[in-house]
């Protein structure tokens, strides 16, 4: 067998595209691989799994289609990040983001691929609800605020309901076929904001 190794200038240009495609994305792997590796030796928690990264580039390099996110976390890596300069901007801290980070990470731990079966809001409502709050204001959120916050915030109501009110267990929110976001906003709302 012989292995042929085309020289750079030979290469038609999708085949050159393909290869640069090729060595970013091992590349990024590679990064993802270090930190997990680092993860698997050293921590304790899920929450020592999650790993501050300060710049915005660095961010951006670990999770390419960033764009507002205050973390991340890849599938069954047993990691997350959270991006330091997007959660200063928000007004948020790192332990909440943390916080939410680390119940990602377990889930992909515990659900495994029928992770991939669970709708988005009952694995980001479990992890604001494990957070403490949704990024959006809870009571009365800006009004040019994100859809994407104001979707994590309606989130948030309906797991802190079906916890606080209707005593579900955490597996028991992600069997449900339920999404009662009316009846929990009054109930939340009610509960947790003062009126004037
Ligand atoms: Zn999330």
């Amino acid at each position: 067998m012989k292995l042929i190794i085309q020289k750079w200038k030979k290469r038609t240009f999708p085949k050159k595209l393909f290869l640069i495609f090729d060595c970013v994305a091992v590349g990024i792997l590679s990064i993802h691989f270090s930190f997990a590796a680092y993860a698997h030796t050293f921590s304790e928690s899920y929450t020592d799994r999650v790993f501050v990264i300060e710049h915005d580039w660095q961010f951006s390099i670990l999770y390419p289609i960033s764009t507002t996110q205050l973390g991340f976390t890849p599938p069954f890596l047993g990691v997350a990040y959270v991006n330091k300069s997007a959660i200063d901007e928000a007004g948020v801290t790192i332990e909440e983001v943390s916080a939410h980070e680390a119940k990602h990470i377990e889930q992909f731990w515990e659900l495994g691929f029928s992770h991939f079966g669970v709708e988005t809001w009952k694995l980001e409502g479990v992890a604001e609800y494990v957070r403490g709050k949704p990024t959006a204001d809870l009571c009365q959120p800006k009004e040019d605020e994100s859809i994407n916050r104001l979707n994590y915030r309606d989130y948030f109501i309906v797991v802190t309901y079906l916890i606080e009110k209707q005593g579900l267990t955490e597996e028991q929110i992600y069997e449900t076929s339920e999404y009662p976001i009316e009846t929990a906003k009054k109930w939340v709302l009610n509960n947790r904001c003062k009126k004037i």
